[in-house]
């Protein structure tokens, strides 16, 4: 009997290039705080250079600075205060990079470290900065090994966890595979260290809110986002078009064996319709500032004409945004159904809200554009979307 999934998912594999492979607190530190496993870290280096050797470029992004720091300041991994969790981190994450650093050489390659907070990759310019470095990096043949830049982030500029942070750089880098090496070996139906019936789910075509209640249901022993962050990273990466693979880290060869089309790990399936790296950003990398409400006449020709959104079609805005800021498009009928960059500010669109373009430089005393959000700069998010449930 022919595996369709099987087969569709060995055509997609067949032509990838650009690897993300995740790597977790969990796979590089031994489970009693004893350190990092350093047998686990070098098997990981020679896989990396295989995937070298086979013409793949390979981008790391690894956890594993506060578990490293906390070791040697002597607290506890977990449950740490934020300064305290930076302070660990940045112990830590000298000797992650050694650590990557010596694997890597032994294997003839070298290392480029890149520490990123949300904050630069919400910015256009940081991002385009970060990707031109990173090919840079790529053209010199290094491996970039990526990491929260724990020390400066604190909440409302943290990604949250490095499954988040792994997903933002399958665009940053245009990736076309991200793999989350985890200490288990996908994703299960319910917890399989509680539940003898759970089973392993192969592939997922779709992360709708059945694939997440089984990811609530699972586990993973140390990492910070769990399952259910690997499985939302995995959307994110669907959405620009990138398969995932979550696979057992710590199982020798296995990152290089499902690469070569061994069926192990959950594998799940990109969008057909995958959105551009412009528009990914937006819809994943920028914070909303806003929300503008919109007539139905607005809303069809924004969902079924591919029209911009123009002052016309506005009733409401709520929040207040500068120009340039990410806000979400509402309909009362439809809800939520895109974001996008607005032209102007809140302020502004307050006081054109409801008037055709042409009256806009007589409110304003100036007009910047006709439209108040262009159409190249507004993404749809799409229905099974599980963040927009
Ligand atoms: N950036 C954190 C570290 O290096 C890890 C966050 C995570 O485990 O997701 O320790």
């Amino acid at each position: 009997m022919i595996d369709n999934n099987l087969t569709r998912r060995n055509e997609l594999l067949s032509s990838v290039n650009r690897i993300v492979v995740k790597v977790g607190s969990g796979v590089l530190t031994e489970e009693n705080h004893q350190g990092v496993n350093k047998e686990v870290v070098s098997q990981i280096a020679s896989q990396v250079s295989t995937l070298s050797k086979m013409g793949k470029q390979v981008a790391i992004v690894s956890s594993g600075s506060v578990a490293i720091g906390s070791r040697v300041l002597q607290v506890p991994r977990h449950g740490l205060s934020i300064p305290v969790k930076q302070a660990a981190a940045s112990l830590g994450q000298g000797s992650l990079i050694s650590l990557w650093g010596q694997a890597l050489n032994t294997e003839g390659l070298r290392v480029g470290q890149i520490l990123l907070t949300h904050d630069d990759l919400a910015n256009r310019r940081r991002f385009l900065n970060s990707r031109n470095t990173i090919n840079t990096l790529f053209d010199f043949n290094v491996i970039p090994v990526i990491n929260e830049n724990d020390t400066v982030a604190v909440h409302e500029i943290k990604f949250g966890d490095n499954d988040t942070l792994s997903a933002r750089i399958t665009n940053l880098v245009e990736a076309d595979l991200l793999t989350i090496l985890s200490d288990v070996d996908g994703l299960y139906t319910s917890d399989p260290r509680l539940d003898t019936m759970a089973k392993k789910v192969a592939y997922v075509d779709d992360v709708n809110s059945s694939i997440l209640a089984m990811a609530k249901d699972s586990s993973t022993k140390t990492g910070l986002g769990g399952m259910v962050s690997k499985v939302n990273a995995a959307s994110e990466a669907a959405r620009f078009g990138v398969s995932t693979i979550i696979l057992h880290g710590t199982k020798k060869g296995s990152l290089v064996d499902a690469i070569k089309g061994k069926p192990i790990g959950t594998f799940f399936f990109p969008h057909d319709d995958r959105i551009s790296s412009k528009l990914h950003w937006i819809e994943f990398s920028l914070k909303t500032s806003g929300i503008i409400h919109v007539d139905d006449g607005a809303c069809e020709a924004l969902l079924k004409k591919g029209k911009s959104l123009l002052a016309s079609g506005i009733t409401l805005i709520e929040g207040e945004f500068e120009s340039g800021e990410a806000v979400e498009i509402c309909n009362k009928e439809v809800g939520i159904f895109a974001k996008g960059l607005c032209n102007y500010h809140s302020f502004e669109a307050q006081q054109i809200k409801g008037h055709k373009s042409t009256e806009i430089e007589n409110i304003l005393g100036y007009k910047f554009y006709d439209e108040v959000m262009h159409r190249n700069d507004i993404v749809f998010f799409q229905k099974s979307d599980p963040s927009k449930d």
